[in-house]
């Protein structure tokens, strides 16, 4: 049976306009007592990347993540939120994203998700064990409120990809470290997703981002909430909102063949999908992170982060964060004052630092002889 995805128009985050929209889309799928009941300890995970905010599009609305609460609420659900963003804490980003006073507001518990406790997965396809916070091991149900948005290692992020979160801190980069290529990582987050086994996503790409994503992007209107307990079927619409194939795209590739969900046999409820034809990802053939094993390849070839000079601060975040020991990003002989170098040799292409820069002064960039062998 084909999976269904409620598509539903929502032009702006007015909250009595977000909240019509999602009574609508959960309507549209059977109610929400399809997918909570009354008592049950249901958590809401946004995309809480880093602190920015909620006009930056780097995080999930928080007119979205109220109007879920109400949603579920009604039914009688007892409702908590949690993320582990990539820096910062749970609460400190939430606020700057506007989630943690919703939440207060609404009279909402934060989940711990500072501690975690290992779960053992005999099912994975390629990981049998997981760190999963403690907050999600303490609910009943996950609801996923995903941010449609580009991403450098996986082309998108939305669905699947918003369950890393789940797994508390400094532990998602030893993941990158695992997983140096996307295949393998993108089979590690299908394994997750198969764990946790989100029982709805509601994806705000009411403004998605283009571009940099997931941090250094630009804000794209798009006027649409996704709404699935399919979030592999919810990703491949984001690619179709994206004009970018599925295909290629390794969480839905790898989630259709893992059994998670559907990308290819989808059913839309509600209204059209907008197809945006010049909205800016990466739509090339050629693997994210290069497959070539030799050194030279992989320095003349394969994609790469790279640092704008004139727009770093020195501030150190992807120095911090590059999962790789020792270090494949780093101030020049430990001088702070310098733009940080990268070492190409050492580099898995994990894009966390690109990702992390509060200042958008990493973008990544194929080197000519790659570009040349594409063409
Ligand atoms: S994170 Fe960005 S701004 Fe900060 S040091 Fe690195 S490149 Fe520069
Ligand atoms: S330099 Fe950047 S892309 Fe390379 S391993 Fe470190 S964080 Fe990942």
């Amino acid at each position: 049976m084909a999976s269904r995805v409620a598509c539903v128009s929502c032009d702006s985050y007015d909250p009595a306009a977000v909240d019509a929209a999602v009574l609508r889309g959960l309507d549209l799928l059977g109610g929400a007592s399809r997918f909570v009941r009354s008592g049950e300890r249901i958590l809401l995970k946004p995309n809480l990347l880093v602190a920015s905010a909620p006009e930056k599009a780097v995080t999930t609305h928080p007119t979205v993540f109220s109007a879920v609460v109400r949603a579920l609420a009604a039914e009688g659900a007892a409702l908590s939120w949690g993320d582990s963003p990539g820096f910062g804490s749970t609460t400190g980003v939430g606020s700057r994203a506007g989630i943690t006073g919703e939440a207060a507001r609404l009279g909402i518990r934060t989940a711990d998700f500072g501690t975690g406790r290992e779960v053992s997965f005999p099912d994975g396809e390629l990981i049998k064990r997981f760190t999963i916070a403690e907050g999600v091991l303490d609910s009943d149900g996950l609801v996923s409120l995903p941010k449609l948005k580009t991403h450098a290692l996986t082309r998108m992020t939305g669905a699947v990809k918003n369950q890393f979160g789940c797994i508390p801190g400094m532990l998602k980069g030893e993941f990158h470290a695992r997983m140096p290529d996307v295949e393998r990582f993108s089979q590690m987050l299908v394994d997750l997703n198969r764990l946790l086994r989100p029982r709805l996503v509601v994806m705000d790409a009411v403004i998605a981002m283009e571009g940099n994503g997931p941090r250094g992007g630009d804000p794209r209107q798009v006027g649409v909430l996704l709404i699935s307990d399919d979030p592999v079927a919810v990703d491949a619409i984001g690619c179709r909102i994206m004009a970018l194939d599925p295909a290629l795209v390794g969480t839905c590739v790898w989630g259709e063949r893992l059994g998670l969900g559907s990308m290819s046999e989808i059913e839309v409820l509600g209204d059209d999908v907008p197809v945006i034809e010049d909205f800016v990802v990466n739509r090339s053939p050629s693997s994210t992170t290069g497959k070539l094993g030799s050194s030279l390849g992989k320095r003349l070839l394969a994609p790469r982060p790279y640092i704008v000079p004139e727009r770093c601060t020195r501030c150190g975040t992807c120095v911090a964060v590059c999962p790789v020991a020792p270090k494949a990003v780093d101030f020049p002989a430990g001088e702070r004052t310098l733009v940080p170098e990268h070492d190409y040799e050492r580099c898995i292409r994990c894009y966390c630092c690109q990702e992390m820069c509060p200042e958008r002064a990493i973008e990544v960039t194929t080197p000519l002889l790659g570009r040349l062998i594409r063409r």
